[in-house]
């Protein structure tokens, strides 16, 4: 397992090649295939790409990620390549296109290895909800690795990719990043191209990177941020130079505990491995004040009302006619719809859509959908006055460590529950990070969040680089 870092530098000295850095990945890959991290793997392919990588470093042409190898969460799409979402109903969906992701990785001289497991549809928290099988978490294979880009996670802490993208439209990004103990950033909203992304809940979806070291999670974000004429979600503003913003220093910076993430659901060990670290920061010059996030007990409810709304609607797609798995044999066209759709889609996602029809439908939207946007402009404003007081918030990532398979299975609200730190994030369209936070005493890794205003990426990752070698 090496960071970019690390591959670079082992470039420029002349003692690897892209071509070989890809076969050692493949290799890993091949030997933890029992992990079930990746759903598709092109060794042809990436293979190619890493000898074209390679003439690119001897003529001086190479991109900025020569010597990178990706794993992608199977949500984005890659032309020619099978996109399954995780569902039986996309099992042999092949994409017409690349998602805009995808085309500046490769711009950038990115490898693509393969593409990563997941929950169906990206609804879950665990990865068991993937139609092809759990991921598990390789020190605990009891375990799950967190969800929905649990095979994303694990793909960079296993040493079967450098780095990953995942998609995060509820936590999906981070609490997979804190369960696996690897760094996982989800942007703004807007600040990364969504085109090429199956969506779940489109005013909530975004992608971004999963990394072993800040540095790194810069390096994949300066290339996928930006503006995208493809997308008209996606934000008409600069993208900064964001390596250049890791100066390891955070005098004077200000920082927000807010107390109503560090309440009783809060697993003892994680708290106070948090706390630790805010006394590093502030022995080092941080500004620590605590600050209120008064609708924060309205974040879960909220989340799942708008989310599964989105999501009902997003997903009426699949009805067997245009895309992916068709009941064969039935009599007229409605029972191909319901045949295709009731064997195609598995159970949460067909939880999810039922929830979703009912808060948008005649006589319940004002009670549930109507309050619930009500709600998500109270928890954005709640963020808005905390970023007049400080300049990022600290929290943990998730209430557990990474729980057993099966734990959660048959009770979905405890499994929604662990989604209680990240969801706010996609409410309020604001970016967070989740990074190492020390492990518990079962050796089970920590997460540590670090939430920002609108576009405040840099300091994300600022934050994020200095608390990464204290
Ligand atoms: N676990 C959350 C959900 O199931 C978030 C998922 C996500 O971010 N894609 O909706």
């Amino acid at each position: 397992m090496k960071s970019f870092d690390v591959l670079r530098a082992e470039l420029s000295a002349g003692t690897t090649t892209c071509e070989r850095i890809t076969s050692g990945y493949l290799r890993t890959i091949e030997e933890k295939k029992h992990l079930n991290a990746l759903l598709s793997v092109f060794p042809e392919k990436a293979l190619e790409q890493g000898k074209i990588v390679d003439k690119k470093l001897q003529n001086g042409t190479a991109g900025p990620l020569a010597g990178m190898v990706m794993a992608i969460k199977d949500v984005i799409c890659i032309k020619d390549e099978r996109v399954t979402c995780g569902s039986k109903i996309l099992e042999n969906f092949i994409s017409l296109y690349d998602a805009t992701v995808v085309q500046r990785l490769r711009a950038a001289d990115a490898v693509i290895i393969g593409k990563a497991n997941m929950d169906e549809f990206a609804m879950g928290s665990s990865t068991e909800n993937s139609a092809y099988g759990r991921v598990k978490l390789p020190q605990d294979e009891t375990r799950i690795p967190g969800g929905s880009s649990g095979g994303s996670a694990v793909a960079v802490r296993a040493g079967m990719s450098t780095t990953s993208l995942g998609s995060d439209t509820g936590g999906s990004i981070r609490q997979p990043a804190a369960f696996r103990g690897v760094i996982g950033l989800k942007p703004t909203y807007g600040r990364v191209s969504r085109y090429g992304l199956v969506a779940y809940a489109s005013s909530f979806d975004s992608i971004g990177p999963f990394a072993l070291t800040t540095k790194d999670t810069a390096s994949v974000f300066q290339v996928i941020a930006g503006h995208d004429p493809n997308d008209s979600t996606s934000a008409e503003v600069p993208v900064p130079d964001y390596l250049s913003q890791l100066t390891k220093d955070v005098k004077g910076l200000r920082v927000g505990i807010p107390k109503e993430y560090f309440g009783e659901a809060l697993n003892s060990e994680i708290r106070q491995s948090i706390e630790k670290k805010i006394d590093v920061l502030r022995s080092n010059g941080a500004i620590i004040t605590e600050v209120n996030l008064p609708h924060t007990e309205y974040t879960i409810a909220a989340y799942y009302i708008l989310a599964t709304a989105e999501a009902s609607s997003n997903l009426a797609r699949y009805d067997g006619a245009r895309y992916g798995y068709r009941k064969e044999d039935v009599h007229d066209l409605s029972e191909m719809y319901i045949k295709s759709r009731s064997e195609g889609f598995g159970t949460e996602v067909k939880r999810r859509i039922m929830l979703g029809t009912y808060v948008l439908s005649a006589g319940y939207y004002d009670a549930y959908y109507r309050k619930g946007q009500k709600v998500r402009r109270l928890i954005q404003e709640d963020f808005t006055k905390a970023f007049e007081k400080v300049d990022c918030l600290i929290t943990p990532t998730s209430p557990s460590t990474a729980f057993k398979a099966g734990e959660k299975m048959n009770d979905p609200l405890q499994m929604y529950l662990s989604d209680i730190y990240t969801t706010s994030a996609n409410l309020a369209g604001i970016p967070g990070i989740s990074i190492p936070c020390g492990e518990d005493h079962q050796g089970l890794p920590i997460g540590l969040q670090i939430l920002g205003p609108h576009f405040g990426e840099s300091t994300l990752l600022r934050v994020a680089d200095f608390l990464e070698t204290t």
